[in-house]
């Protein structure tokens, strides 16, 4: 599971999450409207403006907001981080009605806490900012409507810093949280690339960096899953010829020497399309895919051209090796394409070595 992917999910809940909150919010509106009818606070029962202005207009903004929050989110025409801060705007949002609504300045708290926890689940710092000075803003907002409207006194006013302070909190929360995950993650991706690459020690042959024995199978295997019905895929065993003569007459030391030549070599001619395996031994594979039988038989011959030209320093000697090329045919396991190609290269070696046959 990858960031992107966690974000998502969460964005996804947060909305619905807010949808909640709206709708809770909007029931009670109604019930706390309702009760004060019944409660017969007549200045209420008697203001249809009450209902208007503080149920149904409050209820109408939250309805919009969090709709138009839905289709944004659910845009693809935006990016993650735009569809991060809609969601939390829509949350910002929805406080601010409740507090401006009902002068319930104490609610605005919410406004400021809820974006930068939000936001800094999102880890996104930049956002965490944005919050913080928005906030700061709203602040400065109130402590001008509250002036304007002569309702500053010195509780309301304490109010308001402690709001700030609130804010604040809020805010070195959000850092302290954010550089957290951020340290996590970046243990888990160093973790993560440590792991791939002791994956790739285990699969890769120590001296020649190729695939090895076991690896080679697995990769042959995906090859064949992964082919589609019109595309070419190639199979090629090579063997050295008269390995063992150069081991005993020059030494064990000198057979490496040619062994990781001819996998340089091999490496040289191949593509990124090709898997390179040293299948044991003196025996190489390469699993050449989107090539038909006769391009994989030309590349063959240059590796074993270049092969033959070596001008090893121990001998005069020309070495050489046999290889034999499969094309897949449907229904073959990954082992009967192996063999086909095997068969092919121990007739080449029946044939005369040092050539390339075709299956
Ligand atoms: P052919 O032409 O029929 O293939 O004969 P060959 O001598 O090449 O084949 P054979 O199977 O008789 O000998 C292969 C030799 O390769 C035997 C083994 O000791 C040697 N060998 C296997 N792995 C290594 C290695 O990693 N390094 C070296 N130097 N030799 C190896
Ligand atoms: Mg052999
Ligand atoms: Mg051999």
């Amino acid at each position: 599971m990858n960031n992107n992917f966690l974000q998502d999910t969460f964005r996804r809940q947060l909305t619905n999450a807010h949808a909640l909150t709206v709708l809770t919010i909007s029931l009670f509106e109604i019930i706390g409207y309702i009760i004060f009818v019944n409660l017969g606070i007549e200045q209420l029962s008697l203001q249809n403006n009450y209902l208007r202005i503080k149920v149904i207009l409050p209820i109408l903004i939250n309805v919009i907001n969090h709709i138009i929050a839905r289709i944004l989110t659910n845009s693809s025409k935006l990016k993650r981080r735009q569809k991060n801060t809609i969601i939390i705007v829509a949350a910002l949002v929805t406080s601010l009605i409740v507090a401006v609504f009902h002068k319930e300045y104490a609610v605005t708290g919410c406004a400021f806490v809820f974006p930068m926890v939000l936001s800094a689940t999102f880890n996104d710092k930049r956002l965490l900012n944005t919050c913080l000075f928005s906030s700061v803003f709203i602040l400065l907002c109130t402590l001008f409507a509250l002036r304007y409207e002569k309702g500053l006194n010195l509780t309301s006013f304490l109010n308001l810093i402690v709001l700030f302070g609130f804010s604040i909190i809020s805010y070195l929360c959000g850092i302290v949280s954010i550089n957290f995950s951020r340290n996590n993650s970046s243990t888990i991706d160093a973790q993560a690339q440590q792991n791939n690459m002791l994956l790739d020690n285990v699969q890769r042959d120590q001296m020649t960096g190729l695939y090895n024995h076991n690896a080679f199978y697995h990769q042959l295997k995906s090859a064949i899953d992964d082919k589609k019905e019109d595309e070419d895929l190639c199979l090629a065993v090579i063997d050295v010829d008269d390995f063992k003569f150069i081991n005993d007459t020059y030494g064990h030391d000198r057979g490496d020497e040619v062994l990781l030549t001819l996998s340089k070599i091999i490496k040289k001619h191949c593509s990124k399309h090709d898997v390179l395996c040293r299948y044991g031994g003196e025996e190489f594979a390469i699993i050449l895919k989107h090539q038909n039988i006769s391009s994989a038989h030309k590349k063959l011959l240059s590796i074993l051209n270049d092969f033959k030209t070596q001008n090893f320093f121990f001998t005069e000697k020309i070495i050489t090796f046999s290889a034999g090329i499969a094309d897949y045919r449907d229904g073959l396991s990954e082992n009967d394409f192996f063999a086909l190609a095997d068969q092919t290269m121990y007739q080449a070696k029946k044939e005369g070595k040092n050539r390339i046959l075709k299956a």
